[in-house]
């Protein structure tokens, strides 16, 4: 138990807690379940890698398998995940486990928070992006009408085990995916820019459990604050994420932490070309872009980012993103649909011209 971290959230509603480390699952998961009627939802390629784990954990508690991958994210997926929980007999006192990335912490979130308006999940995220990032701090999501997560609630879990033992199995591409929202981090949060930074190796193991407790206790920090994202500190995590949910939804041939990264960098332009973010600061997040991914030089940018027009973090025509400004703090930039595009058309041509 010595290896295994915890971090506290305590917001007006609810008080839960986040497990991370070596062992964590074993250690805790069984005592958690334990005289629970359980209902666990995990993906076609979790279910298969980990048949055993879930065997020999979960036994005979009914199962609901979502077909891996973001497009499962919608209202049928849901609905059916639903009517299995009808069909199973879940009560009040029923548990769901979430086991997966964070397709399925975010589709089980919102099936757990409507199941007879609230029933307790557990969150045990297997991808380094789950673990960082989507797991903590109760958003829950699908996608509709080619929008993303625009249905979903806020709904804590109760527990979440965040587990690296799972990182092993994880495909190359879902690690780059994870250092997406940890470079994110990085930007809100000086102390883990500075280890961002100083790393040799930002895919090495040992440094990834470390950052990770890091990333939770900053997520865990900020949710306890502003839950609801009512004061604006919450939806400093949006940094990167307009401009990435946008060519996400456009291009759908990355993973979310890619397109987040690839947001970043259209973002950090625009930062730059309106005198808020100074083009040194700029340079160094980007040197550790480019550790992570080759930023893509979109031939049709100015087609694909205007799918965030549609962005939840708009307030008005406007579209609204979050920026680096300096170490630790981000600016808020809005600006007219069409001088965004042309921004980001700008710099989808510079990144051609420079390749
Ligand atoms: P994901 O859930 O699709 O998982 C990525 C892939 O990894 C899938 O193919 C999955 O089957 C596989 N996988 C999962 N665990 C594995 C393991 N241990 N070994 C091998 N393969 C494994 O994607 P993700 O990157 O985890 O999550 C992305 C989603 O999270 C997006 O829908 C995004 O909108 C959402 N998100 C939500 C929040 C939030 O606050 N709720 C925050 C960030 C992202």
């Amino acid at each position: 138990m010595e290896n295994i971290k915890t971090v506290n959230i305590q917001t007006l509603t609810v008080k839960s807690s986040v497990y991370c480390g070596d062992g964590a699952f074993c250690a805790l998961v069984p005592d958690l379940i334990k005289g629970q009627n359980v209902f666990l939802i995990t993906d076609s390629n979790v279910n298969a890698i980990y048949a055993e784990l879930i065997n020999s954990t979960f036994g005979s508690a009914a199962k609901y398998v979502i077909p891996a991958g973001e497009k499962s994210k919608n209202e049928r997926q849901l609905l059916k995940i639903l009517k299995a929980m009808v069909a199973a007999g879940l009560r009040r006192n029923s548990t769901v486990v979430a086991l997966g990335g964070g397709v399925v912490g975010d589709m089980a979130g919102l099936a757990a928070s409507l199941y007879m308006r609230g029933i307790k999940i557990i969150q045990v995220p297997t991808t380094l992006l789950a673990q960082v990032d989507s797991s903590v701090g109760g958003k829950t999501a699908i996608d509709l009408c080619g929008v993303k997560n625009i249905i979903g609630s806020f709904y804590q879990p109760q527990t979440v085990v965040a587990d690296p033992m799972f990182l092993a199995t994880l495909p190359k591409r879902e690690i780059r995916c994870g250092l997406g929202e940890i470079i994110k981090t990085g930007c809100l949060n000086a102390d883990i820019y500075h280890e961002l930074k100083a790393a040799k190796n930002l895919k090495d193991i040992d440094f990834l459990k470390d950052i990770t407790y890091d990333c939770i206790k900053h997520k865990a920090y900020v949710v306890t604050e502003d839950e609801r994202e009512t004061s604006g500190l919450r939806s400093t995590l949006n940094l990167g994420h307009t401009t990435g949910h946008a060519f996400e939804l456009y291009y759908k041939n990355k993973s979310h932490g890619e397109f987040v990264l690839a947001g970043m960098y259209y973002e950090l332009y625009i930062a730059v070309k309106s005198g808020i973010c100074a083009p040194q600061y700029a340079d160094e997040i980007i040197k550790l872009i480019k550790k992570v991914i080759k930023i893509p030089a979109y031939e049709d940018a100015e087609k694909a980012c205007l799918l965030s027009k549609y962005d939840k973090k708009n307030e008005d025509a406007e579209i609204a993103m979050v920026v680096p400004q300096t170490e630790g703090v981000t600016a808020k930039i809005k600006l007219p649909p069409a001088e965004y595009a042309a921004l980001i058309a700008k710099c989808a041509r510079s990144l051609k011209e420079s390749n």
